[in-house]
């Protein structure tokens, strides 16, 4: 007796196909176990990776803490720090724009350190 993957009903001997969600049907025992697994891990992958870019977007290095990369969430922090500090002194009209560009450089790099850490 075999059971859908996706749905979890049972499947007549010999159907390919699931006659509740339509889901294709696979045999071995092996082979189901796979699927199951990615399904469990797959979303939240990818929603980690999307909270540490956002976190990393909102906060320099934050992205990063979320993530456990504690040395690089700290350089980010203490590079945006001074980054904040230089422009400040130098020319705060720029500070929004500066922020920005901060935002999405930290982002880009925590989206790149978590889809390093969940591959
Ligand atoms: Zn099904």
């Amino acid at each position: 007796m075999s059971f859908c993957n996706v749905c979890g009903k049972e499947i007549p001997p010999g159907a390919s196909f699931c006659p509740s969600c339509g889901a294709q049907v696979v045999t071995s025992a092996e082979s189901v176990a796979v699927p199951v697994s990615q399904q469990d891990t797959m979303p939240l992958k990818k929603k980690s990776v999307m909270l540490a870019t956002v976190l990393g977007f909102l906060v320099a290095g934050l992205g990063h803490f979320y993530l456990g990369k504690w040395k690089r969430g700290g350089l980010w922090v203490i590079g945006a720090l001074i980054l904040w500090a230089m422009i400040v002194y130098t020319s705060p009209s720029y500070l929004l724009t500066a922020g920005l560009i901060i935002g999405i450089f930290s982002a880009f790099d925590a989206r790149k350190t978590a889809l390093k850490k969940y591959s």
